[in-house]
């Protein structure tokens, strides 16, 4: 593992009795760097969170913090700050006690803890909360609390296990901006945990896309989303139409399309599932020449605001129905509804073939 890296974690492996949670994981994360753990309900994330806090003992492997190693070490001596999902805040304690936890333990002078308070109430837009206590909050406020209350001790480490899942759909979209931009004006190293991709999409430098127990990619949003390493990333991380297709000597074929596509170093002639992303089926423009072009018969339309997901079936195509984003505005500027005929343009450099 390089040098460089803030936080190593080195065959890191975890066993719930016979069964393996972690399956030596290795990944190494950049001082300043805002990495997602993403991943399905039971895939390993929370636990490996819980590993680098100190909060979960891992079975063999190791977790390097900062040139240092930290695997044995208890939580108390660790450098890190955490958020839970559920807000964790003390509910007997007022907003300026809670922030003040980790600086009261320190032994921190009364005066200073005083001005670092409520300088990190400003910092995370609740100036003046001081004295209330955490059922006075919304849901949104108490996270942004436990957020102040986990850098309170400026750590190197700021640990965020879905910290907004609780929160409602406009909340999370607030808050998880706010985080990003209070991440990048502290230049914290953090790990947050998600099982929302949108959310990590959003805010992640780099994305930890995590199966079973395992690493399935790291990799920019950028990365991930349009080089998915596996087909389960490709499942997982925005939406894919697949279609049962089959490679031969450089072309591709889905039932009547042929696509030129370069067989790489794996055998030919073989049954391949072809992954296509919505947005790389193109309603316009298509020229007279192009290649990849087919007509189509609009089978279902989905509204979903300023776009809809658009079903179509093709008599080139694989028996399925293939989705496609389109406009409201270009369908009502087509007169297009269910029974519409389309023509549509696939994106050849965009196919990806498991
Ligand atoms: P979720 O989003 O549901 O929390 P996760 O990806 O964070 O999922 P973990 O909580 O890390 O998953 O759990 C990984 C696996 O380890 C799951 O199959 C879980 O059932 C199992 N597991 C976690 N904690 C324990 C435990 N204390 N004892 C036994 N099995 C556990």
């Amino acid at each position: 593992m390089s040098q460089d890296n803030y936080l190593d974690l080195r065959r890191v492996r975890k066993e719930f009795g016979a069964f393996t949670a972690l399956k030596d994981i290795n990944l190494g994360i950049r001082k300043g760097e805002f990495v997602c753990f993403l991943g399905p309900s039971g895939c390993g994330k929370t636990t490996l969170l819980r590993i680098i806090a100190g909060l979960e003992m891992h079975t063999s492997g190791e977790v390097w913090q900062n040139g240092r190693d930290i695997s044995v070490l208890p939580p108390a001596q660790r450098d890190y700050g955490i958020v839970f999902q559920s807000y964790a805040l003390f509910p007997n304690l007022s907003v300026a006690d809670n922030v003040a936890y980790g600086l009261v333990n320190r032994k921190t002078p009364r005066a200073e803890i005083g001005k670092r308070v409520s300088e990190l109430v400003k910092l995370v837009g609740l100036p003046g909360s001081e004295p209330k206590y955490p059922s006075q909050l919304s849901g949104g406020q108490q996270q942004r609390i436990a957020l102040a209350r986990a850098l309170a001790t400026s750590p190197g480490l700021l640990l965020l296990d879905e910290p907004l899942s609780a929160l409602d759909a406009l909340e999370r979209v607030r808050l998880r901006g706010e985080i990003r931009a209070l991440q990048q004006t502290l230049g914290v190293t953090t790990i947050m945990v998600t099982h929302d991709q949108e959310e990590a999409l959003a805010v992640a430098d780099r994305i930890v896309v995590m199966n079973h127990g395992v690493i399935e990619q790291v990799g920019t949003p950028q990365e991930v989303y349009r080089e998915p390493a596996s087909p389960f990333v490709a499942d997982f991380v925005g939406k894919a139409n697949v279609l049962p297709g089959r490679l031969t000597a450089g072309m591709l074929e889905a039932g009547g399309l042929r696509i030129p596509h370069a067989a790489g170093e794996s055998p030919t002639d073989r049954e391949v599932r072809i992954y296509l992303r919505p947005e790389d089926v193109l309603a316009r423009p298509i020229a007279e020449g192009d290649a990849h072009v087919f007509d189509s018969r609009i089978e279902k339309i989905e509204f979903l605001g300023s776009y809809c997901h658009v079903h179509v079936t093709s008599d080139v195509l694989p028996a399925q129905p293939l989705v496609v984003y389109l406009s409201l505005n270009f369908l009502a500027e087509q007169s297009l509804e269910v029974g519409s005929s389309l023509r549509l343009r696939l994106l050849q450099e965009r196919v990806r073939v498991f």
